[in-house]
């Protein structure tokens, strides 16, 4: 079994309901170490995404990711928009004409979203920023991946290795966005985009759980 593109569309539409959800919490984090919006930011383009979503017929995996990506620039003000939006556009980029996804796919998308938002944003590990989240994410899929362990479990591994990477933000200083202007003082705060990529991440792995398996 894999992952189709209304499962794909469904998983979108998903996330959107995980960032509203939190959007308070999001918003509290970022109102520590930033401006109070990024839970605001997020629920804005997300909803949007829905709208586009809805509009949209194709199966083309690659263009739904693509049309998020787009959406996420064009509604969100902050920077989150254009490095979410990056992410989601290079992860349409690699996904381009796919119809559905495997476990290696979920590699593909993540270094592709890696690189994408270390593109725009010129950060690295260790910034405290969304990278910090998604990046031990992709490390500990593939490791799992290459243990052997099942897809469910790889996934698993994964969002606890964004936790793990959610944590460490608290413990370090920010490089890079807002939070980089406070300085020293940014420490003792978890980052808002290190939080809302865990979140996704999440609700990525919990709807494969329940909906279906990528093949190996
Ligand atoms: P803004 O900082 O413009 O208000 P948001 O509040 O929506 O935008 O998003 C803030 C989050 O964006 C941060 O918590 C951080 O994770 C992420 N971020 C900011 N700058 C960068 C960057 N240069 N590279 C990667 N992520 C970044
Ligand atoms: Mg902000």
């Amino acid at each position: 079994m894999s992952l189709n593109s209304s499962q794909v569309k469904k998983v979108m539409l998903e996330i959107g309901e995980t960032v509203e959800k939190n959007k308070e919490f999001l918003t509290e984090l970022d109102l520590a170490i930033g401006d109070a919006d990024h839970g605001i930011n997020l629920t804005k383009g997300f909803r949007a995404v829905a709208t586009k979503l809805s509009a949209t017929e194709t199966d083309d995996i690659g263009e739904i990711f693509t049309l998020v990506g787009m959406t996420l620039v064009g509604n969100v003000g902050g920077a989150s928009g254009p490095l979410y939006g990056t992410a989601f556009m290079r992860a349409g980029s690699y996904a381009a004409g796919k119809t559905s996804l495997i476990a290696d796919d979920f590699v593909g998308i993540l270094e592709a979203a890696i690189g994408g938002i270390k593109m725009r944003g010129k950060a690295e590990a260790g910034d405290k920023t969304m990278l910090d989240a998604l990046i031990p994410a992709l490390n500990a899929f593939q490791e799992a991946l290459k243990q052997g362990i099942t897809v469910h479990g790889a996934l698993t591994k994964a969002v606890e290795a964004a936790l793990a990477g959610v944590n460490y933000t608290k413990e370090i200083q920010a490089r890079k966005g807002r939070a980089s202007y406070l300085g020293a003082r940014s420490i003792g705060h978890q980052d808002p985009g290190a939080t809302s990529t865990y979140l996704m991440l999440r609700t990525i792995s919990k709807a494969v759980q329940t909906q279906g398996q990528p093949e190996k």
